[in-house]
């Protein structure tokens, strides 16, 4: 059941980048590297990464700006950012967050902060994933409960049910396709004695 997760990396520092590609891709991870916030981004919309490390003090356009753009397209708005950086101010670590990072991973790195920190990142996407698809499933089945609800037109005689084309059904037939009710089939023991009347005289029920 273990997918590759891909994990796409954006740093500047070629020797950091390798450092980071080896060190994940021995967890058995497909990494993919960019050196600058544009290229990163690109690659981004293309691979659609599992999660994105990203730097912050790059040339082009640092990593807030970066993590602010990927926020800003659908396609890569709900892939995790890790921010790895050699700034540790206070301030710093806030705007990470306020630019839409989840996490904050201060360098030099330490090997088993970042794999720990990776893999939880991803176990978070997996499960926000699946409450999501919980989610659209238990609407539907709503809607699905709800056709049953509200103002149901009846026939006061004959128990005829109108549906929302104007057609008249069978109470049977009405509930049969607006939920997931079964009848099992037996007579009442008042309509029993209408008609069934001598058997109700023999046996000296009625
Ligand atoms: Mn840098």
């Amino acid at each position: 059941m273990t997918k590759t997760n891909t994990l796409l990396i954006i740093e500047d520092n070629t020797v950091n980048l390798r450092i980071m590609s080896t060190l994940l891709s021995s967890q058995g991870y497909h990494v993919v590297g960019c050196t600058g916030g544009v290229a990163g981004i690109d690659a981004a919309l293309d691979l659609a990464p599992d999660l994105i490390l990203l730097d912050i003090v790059m040339p082009e356009i640092d990593g807030f700006e970066t993590c602010r753009r990927l926020k800003f397209h659908d396609a890569t708005r709900e892939i995790p950012v890790i921010f790895v950086t050699a700034l540790s101010a206070t301030e710093d670590i806030v705007r990470a967050y306020e630019a839409g990072g989840v996490d904050y991973i201060v360098k030099p790195v330490r090997r088993p902060e970042v794999i720990a920190r990776v893999q939880t990142h991803l176990k978070l996407r997996d499960a926000v994933r699946e409450r999501d698809k919980l989610i659209v499933e238990l609407t539907d089945t709503l809607k699905r409960i709800k056709q049953l609800r509200g103002l149901i037109p009846i026939c006061s005689h004959c128990k005829k049910i109108r549906d929302d084309k104007g057609y008249w059904n069978q109470l049977e037939a009405y509930i049969r396709d607006h939920s997931e009710a079964e009848f099992s089939h037996g007579i009442c023991p008042e309509c029993a004695r209408i008609l069934y009347p001598e058997l109700y005289k023999k046996n000296g029920l009625s």
